[in-house]
């Protein structure tokens, strides 16, 4: 197993770094360490140094692995960062403190009537395909202002902020600066963009959580 501790004492450094240099204050930049594919025991160590905010993509893979982890950690904060599908939506509010790929709106409307029979407390973003990519989930941003407004003002969805993942062969920062711009037409304070190759770029350009797994956990095997 990596140095796990070394590798988020970096991590945070990095970021404390990148803020300083922006202008920002570092405790305004929140770190969430991606443990998808990584066994339990790899986010037992992330707990042991300090670490309490954890992102998986995958229901059933979060569901292996957290609920022991948050019965001994209940501060334990746990972020959904990949689709979810609608028949998983009941399972997913169970699971997580926040949902980050509110991106269409039959999931939209699936949140909104399963939290009206279970509330709880939750944050919710809206994932903007900045890149417009066929192949990726996310609202166009031609769309978003209207999804915003229908998850946020007609459902009563509890909406905190935007998520983006911009394309891969791109520069990010032209997708950071756009779903900034797109929150703060909207009143919109939490942007999560940011990973392990661009994370400093995202902090200068205002990420507020940055989601971390490579550079704190090392490589993932080949899908
Ligand atoms: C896997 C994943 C990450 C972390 O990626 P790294 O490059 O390993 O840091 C971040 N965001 C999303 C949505 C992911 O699926």
């Amino acid at each position: 197993m990596p140095d796990i501790a070394a590798n988020l004492a970096g991590v945070r450094a990095a970021i404390k770094a990148a803020a300083e240099k922006a202008g920002r204050d570092p405790s305004a930049v929140r770190l969430i360490a991606v443990s998808k594919t990584h066994p339990a025991e790899a986010v037992r160590a992330a707990l042991a140094a300090g670490q309490r905010v954890f992102g998986e993509n995958r229901v059933q893979e979060a569901e292996a692995k957290y609920p022991a982890l948050k019965a001994g950690f209940p501060e334990l904060e746990l972020h959904l960062i990949g689709p979810l599908q609608t028949n998983k939506v009941k399972k997913a509010l169970q699971l997580f403190d926040a949902i980050q790929t509110v991106d269409r709106p039959a999931l939209a409307e699936a949140l909104a009537k399963e939290l009206a029979k279970a509330p709880k407390p939750l944050a919710l973003y809206i994932e903007v395909n900045t890149g417009e990519e066929p192949q990726k989930a996310g609202v166009a941003p031609a769309d978003a202002d209207a999804f915003i407004r229908r998850c946020r003002d007609e459902l009563g969805l509890p909406i905190v902020g935007l998520m983006c993942i911009p394309p891969a062969d791109e520069e990010p920062s032209l997708h950071f600066a756009l779903l900034k711009k797109i929150a703060a037409r909207n009143g919109l304070a939490r942007l999560s963009m940011g990973m392990s190759a661009d994370y400093g770029v995202a902090v200068q350009f205002g990420a507020t959580e940055v989601r971390v797994g490579t550079a704190i956990f090392g490589a993932r095997p080949a899908a």
